[in-house]
């Protein structure tokens, strides 16, 4: 699962192209011009971006130039030959020629993906990630600043997925058995979870019990 930013001015191919990305699990942020795509790029990291060329403004090499961070892939024109050495001198991964099959583009983002990103030890759920190495937490790949026990919490309920989880539980495994506090704690602790990263719904609550992650996976 990586996040990824799709530069293409044509609407419908970038909504072609993000839906199938996220169809096989990535997730996406759209945007129509290189101006945008700065912007974006400055506010938050991707992993990878699928970068049109020819863009309105500010065109896709120039895009690149001035952000080089994050591997990315061009999308050129069939008669642009100069267009693709062009790229890949700059330091592009990869080029696609337009118009292309969507699963030639599905087989290059997960090559590109292999090669530049190291095997992650985390979880996604809900367009919220949770790398453990790091401790960091990320929503719409915007990072999420959680003290650390809200983290803790996070983590013990992604790793726990699926399980209920009691309010006595859930203090034990996050407060330590010596906590002095109260259930009423981890209540707290949870709404603020839920609001923070948006998984209201997927923050189950169960009856009498205590709280419950739901994931597909
Ligand atoms: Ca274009």
């Amino acid at each position: 699962m990586a996040n990824i930013l799709i530069v293409e001015d044509e609407e419908p191919v970038n909504e072609l192209i993000r839906r199938n990305l996220e169809l096989v699990g990535h997730q996406c942020r759209s945007v129509y011009d290189g101006k945008t795509a700065l912007t974006a790029l400055a506010e938050c990291s991707f992993d990878l971006m699928v970068l049109d060329v020819m863009l309105p403004e500010l065109d896709g090499f120039e895009v690149f130039k001035q952000n080089r961070e994050q591997p990315t892939i061009f999308l050129t024109a069939r008669s642009g030959l100069s267009d693709r050495l062009r790229g890949l001198t700059m330091g592009a991964d990869d080029y696609i020629v337009k118009p292309f099959e969507m699963l030639e583009l599905l087989a290059r983002v997960e090559a590109v993906l292999r090669r530049t990103q190291p095997k992650r030890n985390g979880f996604e759920i809900a367009r919220v990630r949770i790398d453990f190495d790091s401790r960091r937490i990320w929503r719409d790949g915007v990072e999420t600043e959680c003290s650390p026990k809200e983290y803790e919490l996070f983590e013990t309920l992604v790793i726990n997925r699926n399980i209920a989880l009691s309010r006595e539980r859930l203090l034990e495994l996050v407060w330590g058995y010596d906590f002095e506090g109260d259930t009423r704690t981890v209540d707290v602790h949870i709404q603020r979870l839920r609001k923070k990263l948006g998984l209201e719904k997927q923050i189950r609550t169960v009856y009498k019990l205590g709280y419950r992650l739901e994931t597909e996976q």
